[in-house]
Parts: C-alpha cells; structure tokens; sequence
C-alpha cells in the first residue's frame, strides 16, 4: 500500500508459490494493507505477522524501524503515523515542485503512480520520471535524480528512532531496526544512537538484507550481540520496483518464535 507493486493480497499468494510459511507486511507508515493481506493469508494458508515500517531521522539520516504485531489503534502510535503521512505528503510535494522546474512531471503525474496519496514518496516519483520518458527504470532514476544528495532532495519531518521505538512498544509492538549499515543508501546513524534505541525498547537489529555486505552482516551481529538483542533477515520485497526476491533473506524460527511471543497482535493463520 506504500510503495510496493504487488496488493497485499496478491503478496500472499505469491509467498505460498515461494514456498514461505510465514511473512510479515511492513508497508512504509502505513497499515492500510492489513485487512486485505489477513484475509488473503487465511484462504492461502500463510502466516502473516502484520506491521509497518516507521520512517524517523537521527543525525540527518533516515531511519527505518519495523514494527511488528502492535494495536495500530493504539492513541499514541496512530498519531505518530498520523504526523509522518501529514508531513510526507508536505515533502511530497516540495520535492515534485522541485523536479518540476527541471523534468516535464508534475503533482498528478505523481499521484497517479501511487496507490494512496499520503503515501507519495521517491518511488512514485521514479515512476513519474520513467513514464515521462527521462529514466529507464526507478534505479536509475534514484543514482540520477533522486538521491539523498541530490538538489531536488527534500527529508521528512519525522520523529527520532527512540521516540519511535518507544511509541511501538507502548503499542505492544515488537521494534526492529532496519539495515542499519545499508551504505549503498548513504550516511548510516553512529552507534550511539543505535544504543539510544535499545534503551527504549529495541528488540532487534536487521541484519540479513540485500543492502548488507557480508562485512555489515558480521557487524550488524556483533553489535547486536554486545547489546543483547537479536538479528532478523528480511527481502524488503517490493514487487518490481526494487530488484529484492521474495524469501531472499529469512528470520531464523527461534528468533521468530522469540519476538512474536513479545507481541500485542496474533500472527494471522
Ligand atoms: P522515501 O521514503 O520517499 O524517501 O523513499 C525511500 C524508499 O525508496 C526506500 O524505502 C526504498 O524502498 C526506495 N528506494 C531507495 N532506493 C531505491 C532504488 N535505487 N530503486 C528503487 N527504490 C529505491
């Protein structure tokens, strides 16, 4: 429902001809999905874990945090959630007035490619700029255009990972850190604020990931070794608009089994 290709309910359906027994849905501040991939999970016979993945910024970089298995109705949660769909939508559109000074795209184009409009982020602007003929596909719109560097680059107004982390766990959310040494995305939070977020509530460090090297993957492990919380590994599967395979990275089942009993929500089937 953010900025994946594939509905939630057609995810379902292609984990079960993956072979997968269990997935998680962690669409970008966003929990839209949920409905639609519980009751596809059930006809198809997969466990869904459903979640969402939080956008914060520390230290002028963006921080992803997942949240699995909390209330989404939860006061304080929702209006976390609330304030980030407010103030993508705020960056969405500095960012396509920005382009739109240089590239034949505008507003509608943008929304067009999106399936909600809070959800409006560089994904659908990629889109726009394939279908206006100035990028071959979102990779290259995102090296050429797009990019955290760029002049046309704008962040979002959103919280720091500990109120994040905290507000999940209030919620009954389990909290895990997504790639936090993705340097392909560019700069990466200094450790201390990884700590800074474990003292909140931080469950666990994603460390499986296509954004990892192996070098990142040994250092997301001794890290959250030190600090005494777990790893997970994820697809971060977004359909076609990214190049991730469904299943390409996994969560360990004792890991699984160790954050879902930690949950407020059941995992559906
Ligand atoms: P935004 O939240 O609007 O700043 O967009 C960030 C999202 O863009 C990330 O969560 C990724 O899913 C996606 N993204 C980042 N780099 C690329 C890329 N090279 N190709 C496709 N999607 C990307």
């Amino acid at each position: 429902m953010s900025d994946g290709t594939d509905s939630p309910a057609e995810l379902m359906v292609l984990a079960r001809n993956h072979g997968l027994d269990v997935i998680a849905l962690t669409d970008h501040d966003s929990v839209a999905g949920w409905d639609e991939a519980a009751a596809a999970a059930r006809l198809h016979g997969v466990a869904l874990v459903r979640g969402v993945e939080v956008s914060t910024r520390a230290e002028g970089v963006s921080v992803h945090v997942l949240s699995y298995l909390h209330d989404p109705a939860e006061p304080r949660f929702a209006a976390m959630l609330e304030r980030s769909g407010t103030a993508r939508l705020r960056r969405a559109r500095e960012m396509v007035e920005r382009l739109s000074q240089d590239y034949p795209i505008g507003w509608e184009l943008v929304v067009e490619q999106a399936s909600n409009v809070t959800a409006v982020g560089r994904p659908h602007m990629a889109d726009a700029l394939v279908a206006a003929g100035c990028a071959r596909n979102r990779n290259q719109a995102f090296s050429e255009v797009l990019n955290s560097r760029s002049s046309y680059y704008v962040p979002i107004d959103v919280p720091h990972p500990t109120e994040a982390v905290a507000a999940i766990r209030a919620a009954g959310g389990v909290p895990v850190m997504a790639h936090p040494f993705a340097v392909t995305r560019g700069r990466t939070v200094s450790e201390a604020v990884i700590r800074e977020m474990v003292d909140a509530g931080l469950a666990g460090l994603e460390a499986d990931h296509r954004d990892h090297d192996d070098d990142a993957r040994a250092r997301t492990r001794a890290l959250a070794k030190s600090l005494g919380i777990v790893v997970t590994g994820s697809s971060d599967y977004h359909g076609s608009g990214k190049i991730n395979r469904l299943g390409e990275n996994t969560t360990a089942r004792e890991v699984y089994e160790s954050l879902m009993t930690q949950g407020r929500m059941e995992v559906v089937g």
